[in-house]
């Protein structure tokens, strides 16, 4: 049987079309959502990230309000800088790209943002509401699977789920929302036995790793949807996941492609999170 494959790209473009048009009419009221994105130092990736997030927006009639410091940066600028983006009242979102360079405490940094502009979800007390089922914002990546697992039509509830990876901002919320759509969930990580066994009595299965190709085809449960979250540079360049997608294919009902899949999802969610927030923003 060969899988359906759950396209991300194309399904963000719906979203992100949806968001643009909200935004539209948001505007004629006055409301143009703004985002502002910080980056600290020179990394090749994250700037990369950045240059897409702002230009998603900028697509979506979004303002952006670009900070690019240098490495140097001190933290109590940086949280100065937050400081003074809580109080700006056209900024509906506050992104601080991460990682932050050595010396500055990102746990620090994430929690002078206000959890009202936290559009990336990472504030303790916006996961915490997660964990409550009560979410204000979700984070971008597990909010986009959810997405993508709902566009293809699968049942979570009664469904056994594995989530590989226990990270903050994909494995844990991935796990919560998961819970909240009463799938069982079974969270694997680095310590975990037998993840091959686990993996093959899941019928949902979500890999958040950043091992290329960990995921053996022969793991999947016949029937399984494959949530590949990895991205992963090999040696020539070529980009793949966590899942060692050809065969896996093979067997599970639905999978997502890497690149294609997961990646797109996140930056339409961060622009339907910022678009959240600006519906809520007070009136003067
Ligand atoms: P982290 O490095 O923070 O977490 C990786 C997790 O994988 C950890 O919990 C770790 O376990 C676990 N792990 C490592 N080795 C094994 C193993 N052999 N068996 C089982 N579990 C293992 O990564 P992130 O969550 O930030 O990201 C994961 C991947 O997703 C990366 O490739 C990243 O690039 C990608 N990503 C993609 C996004 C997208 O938009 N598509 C967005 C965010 C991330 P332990 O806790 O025990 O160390």
């Amino acid at each position: 049987m060969a899988a359906k494959v759950l396209d991300g790209k194309a399904l963000a473009a719906r979203i992100r079309a949806g968001i643009a048009d909200q935004a539209k009419a948001l505007i004629a009221k006055g409301v143009q959502p703004g985002l502002a994105v910080v980056l600290v130092g020179e990394n090749p990736a994250s700037q990369v990230y950045v240059r897409n997030k702002s230009q998603a927006c900028q697509e979506a009639g979004f303002k952006t309000f670009d900070h690019k410091l240098p490495a140097a940066t001190s933290e109590s600028d940086l949280l100065g800088l937050v400081s003074d983006l809580n109080r700006h009242r056209a900024v509906d979102g506050i992104l601080v790209q991460l990682p932050l360079p050595d010396g500055i405490d990102a746990k620090r940094v994430l929690l002078a943002i206000d959890p009202a502009k936290d559009v990336d979800g990472f504030h303790p007390a916006n996961l915490g509401r997660l964990l409550m089922g009560e979410p204000s914002f979700v984070p971008c990546t597990p909010f986009g699977i959810m997405k993508l697992i709902e566009e293809a039509g699968v049942t979570l509830s009664g469904a056994g789920a594995v989530v590989i990876g226990r990270s903050n901002i994909v494995g844990k919320p991935m796990a919560a929302l998961l819970i909240g759509a009463n799938a069982t969930v079974t969270v694997c990580h680095s310590k975990t036995r037998d993840l091959p066994g686990v993996v093959r009595a899941a019928d949902v299965v979500v890999a958040a790793v950043g091992r290329p190709h960990m995921v053996k085809g022969d793991w999947i449960k016949p029937g399984a949807t494959v949530i590949d979250v990895g991205i992963n540079r090999l040696p020539d360049g070529k980009l793949v996941g966590d899942v060692d997608y050809a065969p896996a294919a093979e067997r599970a009902a639905a999978i997502t492609p890497v690149p294609g899949g997961v990646g797109p999802m996140t930056i339409a969610m961060l622009l339907a999170n910022t678009l959240e927030s600006a519906k809520r923003r007070p009136a003067t």
